[in-house]
């Protein structure tokens, strides 16, 4: 019989690993009672062990599956928390720490947690069985605990004392059994106490007759009856050994002494209840051996025609995922390099000197009130050959070495982003921004070096620039697009305010603009003071426009002269367009120039400026790009899948392997679906050889 109970703890277990389903379940023996009743003396007496943590606030906030594991060859005596993967521990007192720290773990504010600790306790000492401790009933709510707890235990005790689990109701002899919160709790779901055994503690505490009355039980009957016991152990026996047979030797002497307790039909003792315990149980999972059979089967046909519909039967391991993920992150790491040659590279750090350039043009030209005089300025003028000696060393010495590379490491970096945002990296938060740091850090190491040979070689440049006719046709047809383009988004930009404000009001705003510019411009050279402005000149007089009204109607709000019918955001608009249309017009003035004959030659280099810059420009990203290629981004595609295997490879253990591979909730259902099988299968083996074994029993069980 021994083993049948055990096999089917086993089979329990199993069982209970893979999930809490109804009707998947053996029974257990559920722990009930109030608060100091001595539940945890009478656990301790069975297990022959201190191991509860004990304490005047409430210290057991979780239920404890306690498995017990008789082991007859075996000296040793230890336990285990299977979840935690501690090992063997052979100092109880150990256990009873970890279970403090266990139940302590659960905030304040939840009070009770469902989600059971398991421990399994081997000795030659135990008994085969299951029971599970739950958190005492308690009277009144203590002060710190919310008004809820006495709910939530209620709640958490009904869970547990379900169809087949045996309750085990534990109620102190000093306290009226009319007030048993765990006989209650028992009577609602057990009414008749088929499964039901009452033990009465503190037996001690009682006159022997009142003792022998409770445990007549004629009050409250219960079909497996009452057993009087005496749990507290003598102050003598306190050390590592085993408690149980002094414990009992303790008891024994109570119960001779009152020979009312060898009555017939009273059940005493801790050895009696324990004999009791093993019976009840052998019972319970005798008579549930078929249920859970035909439960097992048909959970098993389930999960195997699950496994072949949704995945056709294919197993999977977390290694083959690690490898799938490693090859697909390289692929998409492949595609990504193979399309950021140096073309692309070219092309963005292009289009950042031509934004440089575009850039350079607006402050240096654009805004020069002489710009419409260039094409008619005599070739030797020393005005214009400086101003473009000075634009070409702005955008030379603007630090190229430094903008072009960190411009790529930036594109690399968005790049290497959106990659992390790819299948199967988006399942891998932790390991996509492992990868990320690590390809920053690539970059990082290689950017100093990077810069400073992008910068020596372009150094030349900070002196002298030649070029080609080639070169120089190239770079004044890139130019001429370049300033189309300008052109276009300015006029798009006038277009947009015309739209907005309309345009007979924004005609009347600008007009106002203008003359109210003209009328403060009048006043200070009539009182001799301010700039002069050279008249003659409409574009100069609108450059100066803008200033000086901005200026006005920023420190003029409140005065009361005619253009507060404006409102000030129409002003701005107007100020806006005057600029905008002052740009337009010069802009135009320069396309015209630049497909002029003047400009077919480098020759007149600085009647051009902006084909000029343009040329340098690209010179520069030329030069820029060779060496960021070779010292940044062949050293990049090379360091970045070592760190993917570095990682991924060498980097995990088994179990961070597992753990990496159910991160992907599709191969977790895959991995858990297969391993739920297996167990099905494993426990439906047991429980065939069980049933074999035990027909013989059963047979005569069922016929008693
Ligand atoms: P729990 O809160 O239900 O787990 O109760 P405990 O097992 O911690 O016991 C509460 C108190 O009752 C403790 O001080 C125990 O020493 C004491 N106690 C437990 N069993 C007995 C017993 O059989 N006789 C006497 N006199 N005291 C007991």
């Amino acid at each position: 019989f021994m083993n049948l109970t055990k096999k089917l703890i086993e089979v329990r277990n199993i069982l209970m690993s893979i999930d809490h389903e109804e009707g998947l379940k053996l029974p257990s023996i559920v722990v009930i009672g109030s608060q100091s009743s001595g539940k945890s003396s009478v656990l301790e007496a069975i297990v022959g062990h201190e191991f509860l943590p004990k304490g005047s606030n409430m210290v057991t906030r979780r239920p404890i599956e306690l498995t017990l594991i008789h082991t007859p060859k075996s000296k040793e005596e230890y336990g285990e928390f299977p979840q935690l993967g501690l090992g063997k521990i052979h100092d109880f007192s150990h256990i009873q720490q970890t279970l403090r720290d266990l139940n302590l773990a659960v905030p304040e504010s939840e009070c009770v947690s469902n989600k059971p600790i398991e421990l399994r306790i081997y000795s030659a000492n135990v008994p085969d069985l299951t029971l599970i401790d739950l958190p005492g009933y308690i009277q009144i709510n203590n002060k710190n605990q919310p008004e809820t707890l006495k709910d939530k235990i209620v709640e958490l005790c009904e869970q547990y004392i379900r169809e087949p689990n045996i309750i085990l109701a534990v109620c102190a002899a000093d306290v009226d059994l009319a007030n048993s919160e765990a006989l209650k709790a028992g009577r609602k779901v057990d009414p008749l106490g088929l499964r039901t055994l009452g033990v009465i503690t503190k037996m001690d505490l009682v006159e022997p007759e009142i003792g022998a009355a409770i445990l007549r039980n004629s009050d409250y009957p219960l079909h497996l009856g009452y057993i009087g016991v005496v749990c507290k152990p003598p102050a003598s026996i306190k050390n590592k050994k085993n408690i149980t047979s002094a414990l009992i030797r303790h008891e024994d002497q109570f119960f001779r002494s009152n020979y009312v307790y060898s009555q017939r039909g009273i059940q005493v003792g801790i050895g009696t209840l324990r004999k009791k315990l093993m019976e009840v149980l052998e019972e319970g999972m005798a008579k549930s051996l078929f249920s859970i059979v035909g439960a097992v089967q048909k959970e098993l046909e389930e999960s195997r025609y699950q496994f072949k519909v949704q995945y056709n039967d294919r197993r999977i391991t977390a290694e083959s995922y690690v490898a799938e993920t490693i090859d697909s992150i390289k692929q998409n790491f492949k595609n990504f390099a193979y399309s950021f040659g140096k073309p692309q590279v070219r092309l963005e750090v292009r289009s950042m000197l031509e934004q440089k350039v575009m850039d350079l043009c607006a402050e240096l030209y654009w805004t020069d009130n002489k710009i419409v005089d260039l094409p008619k300025a005599p070739t030797d003028e020393l005005y214009w050959k400086y101003k473009l000696d000075m634009s070409s060393a702005a955008l030379t010495k603007s630090g190229i070495g430094r903008t072009s590379t960190q411009l790529v490491v930036g594109v690399l970096m968005a790049n290497m982003e959106k990659i992390a945002l790819l299948e199967p990296l988006n399942n891998h938060p932790d390991i996509s921004s492992k990868l990320l740091s690590l390809s920053n850090e690539i970059l990082r190491n290689k950017f100093h070096t990077t810069s400073d040979q992008v910068e020596n070689c372009v150094k030349p440049y900070k002196h002298e620039v030649e070029c080609s006719e080639q070169e120089w046709t190239d770079g004044v047809k890139r130019t001429i697009s370049l300033i189309e383009k300008e052109l276009e988004s300015c006029n798009r930009a006038l277009q947009n305010i015309k739209d907005t404000v309309g345009k007979k009001k924004l005609r009347a705003a600008i007009k106002y603009v203008i003359d109210d510019a003209k009328r403060v411009q009048a006043q200070a050279r009539d009182s001799g003071e301010g700039t002069v402005v050279d008249s003659g000149n409409e574009t100069s007089t609108l450059t100066q426009v803008q200033s000086v009204v901005v200026n006005d109607i920023i420190e003029d709000n409140d005065s009361d002269r005619h253009r507060l019918h404006f409102n000030p955001k129409v002003i701005e608009k107007a100020i806006e367009a005057i600029f905008l249309r002052d740009r337009s017009m010069i802009l135009k003035y320069r396309l015209a120039a630049l497909k002029s004959r003047q400009c077919k030659s480098p020759e007149n280099k600085q009647y051009c400026p902006e084909a000029f810059l343009n040329m340098v420009a690209e010179k520069l990203a030329y030069t820029a790009v060779m060496f960021i290629q070779v010292e940044l981004l062949n050293e990049f595609f090379f360091q970045f899948p070592r760190e993917v295997d570095n990682l991924l490879v060498y980097g995990m253990n088994k179990n961070q392997i597992l753990l990496f591979a159910k991160e992907n909730p599709k191969i977790r259902k895959h991995l858990e679906l297969q391993e739920k099988k297996r167990k099905l299968e494993e426990v439906m083996e047991k429980l065939n050889y069980i049933s074999r074994d035990a027909s013989g029993w059963l047979g005569s069980a069922n016929g008693s």
